[in-house]
């Protein structure tokens, strides 16, 4: 029989593994590498456990391996990458639901061993409450991105109150569960953390969406983290500690990109008041638009010229079109640059993810930081697909739920071209008065025949 320090050996190499992969998913060059050493850090530990004494029988774990992988392989086949924030918020979902179920399974178990001690509810109380939150806000987080229910925020008088209130039940239910380990209590505290995950994600507006689903992934982590505790798997207690880590701190990386606190986002409440209305300054002003051709001739006649990508690119997989159009403008001795907001698309790296795949080198991709001095000695700032990040508002406009939010200075380069399929507003339903802007002109269209018809006509000439 295999002893308890080969496991443990196997879980440590397990846990080295994941710390690599995260490592390595820090930057697209080395994200490959990472993904492969998590991959076989999983594999390592999933064949280890299968030889765990401990487990009694095959049957329920064959059914759960077969069956998920079937789900889990069709799903990763047809899955569009402009879906993947919502795929992330449905299974971070199962992570709450499970570490729930393992709470409430455990108890049972031990209920009827008359091993219910104080630590062990601890334990069952915390998993239990993280394992709902997690559970109903993912849900809610998932509904929002799929656009099930409206991205502007639901609020109602005396929500914070409430939310304190529920909070402060939980607390108490828990304390009590843990000196009376009688069911109800359990359940009840379980009732209402599935509450406050639907309270605490309903009010979030679409522009703070982006550290929701981060902090999501952060609470996914601590509940399977409680869960390990619970099964005394010391390979879960590690990996849940370090998604609950990396997801809090990239939740604080993303706040900070957007220049929000914490609390405020959390507390919620904001993006999409105003959503639809025209924005003050573009009142009674009309938008220009330009033809495909137009900005071809722009295009040809400048020196300079910064690509900013963002959803709409993504949804319209413009991102090889766009590399053939580069390398179309680069022959004629035109420079170009791409611009990558820390939120722009739908996830985290979203944009950085599709010009990779489109192999478009990374040394004329720059961040936000790194090239937004650049926007006023540039000739044409090509907008596809971009809104939210690149309204001016977010600077001027302190009614603006986007107010506060750092955004790519496109509105500063000599020309602006926007590409986009109608006047409709970006993720986070306001209006954009960029697009009023005399420097800037819209042109209509799927943002990849946009391109196509671009590169067309630069090389009819
Ligand atoms: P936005 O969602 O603000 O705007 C997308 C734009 O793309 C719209 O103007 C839309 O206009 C246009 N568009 C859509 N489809 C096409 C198409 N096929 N061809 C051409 N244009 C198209 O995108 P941004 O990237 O600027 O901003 C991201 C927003 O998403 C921010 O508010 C961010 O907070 C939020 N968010 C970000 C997450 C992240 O982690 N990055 C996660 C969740 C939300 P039209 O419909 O007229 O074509």
């Amino acid at each position: 029989m295999l002893s308890p320090d080969f496991f443990a050996a196997i879980y440590l190499l397990a846990t080295i593994l994941f710390i690599f992969g995260l490592k390595g998913l820090s930057s697209p060059k080395t994200a490959l590498t990472g993904n492969r050493a998590a991959m076989f850090g999983m594999l390592i530990a999933v064949v280890a456990t299968l030889f765990n004494p401990e487990v009694k029988s095959y049957s329920w774990i064959f059914y759960g391996l077969v069956g998920g992988a079937l789900i889990g392989s069709i799903t990763a086949m047809k899955i569009q990458m402009t879906a993947m924030p919502q795929l992330v918020a449905a299974l971070h979902s199962f992570v709450g639901l499970s570490a729930t179920l393992v709470a409430i399974g455990t108890y049972f178990t031990h209920e009827q061993e008359h091993a219910l001690n104080s630590i062990l509810c601890v334990e069952l109380g915390l998993g239990a409450a993280i394992g709902a939150v997690t559970f109903t806000g993912s849900v809610v987080a998932f509904g929002k991105l799929q656009e099930l229910i409206t991205s502007n925020p639901l609020v109602f008088k005396g929500q914070h109150f409430l939310n304190l209130l529920i909070g402060v039940g939980i607390i108490g239910l828990t304390i009590h569960f843990v000196m009376a380990p009688a069911f109800i209590w359990l359940a009840l505290l379980s009732g209402l953390s599935l509450l406050i995950g639907f309270l605490l994600v309903l009010p979030i507006g679409g522009a703070d969406m982006p550290v929701i689903v981060s902090m999501l992934n952060s609470y996914s982590g601590w509940a399977a983290s409680a869960t390990g505790f619970t099964l005394h798997n010391n390979l879960l207690i590690a990996t849940g500690a370090l998604v609950g880590s990396s997801g809090a701190i990239l939740s604080y990386i993303m706040c900070k990109a957007m220049n929000r606190s914490f609390i405020s986002v959390i507390l919620g409440g904001f993006g999409g008041e105003a959503a639809a209305a025209a924005p003050k300054s573009a009142q009674g002003k009309t938008v220009k638009s330009a033809a495909p051709e137009d900005v071809a001739f722009v295009l040809e006649n400048s020196s300079k010229v910064i690509i900013v990508p963002g959803y709409g690119m993504a949804v319209a997989q413009a991102q090889h079109a766009v590399k053939e159009l580069v390398q179309a403008l680069q022959a004629k001795g035109i420079e170009v640059k791409f611009a990558i907001h820390p939120v722009a698309g739908r996830m985290p790296g979203h944009m950085n993810v599709l010009l990779a795949e489109a192999e478009i080198p990374y040394d004329i991709v720059f961040e936000m930081d790194e090239i937004n001095g650049e926007f006023s000695t540039t000739d044409v700032a090509l907008v596809l697909g971009a809104n939210d990040v690149v309204n001016p508002a977010a600077k001027s406009d302190k009614s603006s739920p986007l107010y506060g939010m750092p955004i790519l200075d496109v509105y500063k380069a000599k020309q602006i071209f926007v590409s986009k399929r109608s006047m409709k507003a970006g993720y986070a339903g306001v209006d954009n008065e960029l697009f009023y802007y005399d420097n800037c002109s819209l042109v209509f269209g799927d943002a990849k025949a946009t391109i196509e018809a671009i590169h067309h006509a630069l090389s009819k000439d």
